[in-house]
């Protein structure tokens, strides 16, 4: 099942929180997660707002923001 996302809002990563631990990446279904360094990046427009790996990073990272914000 196609998962929708959230029209006008984009998943970020906050990047002076993210540390490199890792955690969300493999949880990512989609692949839209990388490490790079210590920092996780998403390839957003890959990413499908479904939220699972944003209850797993220790640091509240992760966020879906309205896109006027980001
Ligand atoms: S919200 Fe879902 S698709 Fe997007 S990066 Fe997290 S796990 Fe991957
Ligand atoms: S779980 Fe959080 S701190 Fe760890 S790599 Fe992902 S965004 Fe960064």
């Amino acid at each position: 099942m196609a998962m929708a996302r959230l029209d006008g809002h984009l998943f970020v990563v906050n990047e002076d929180r993210c540390f490199g631990c890792a955690a969300c990446i493999a949880l990512c279904p989609v692949d839209a997660l990388v490490l790079e360094g210590l920092l996780a990046v998403v390839n957003e427009p890959e990413c499908t707002h479904c939220e699972h790996c944003i209850p797993a990073c220790p640091v509240h990272a992760l966020s879906i923001d309205p896109e006027e914000i980001c």
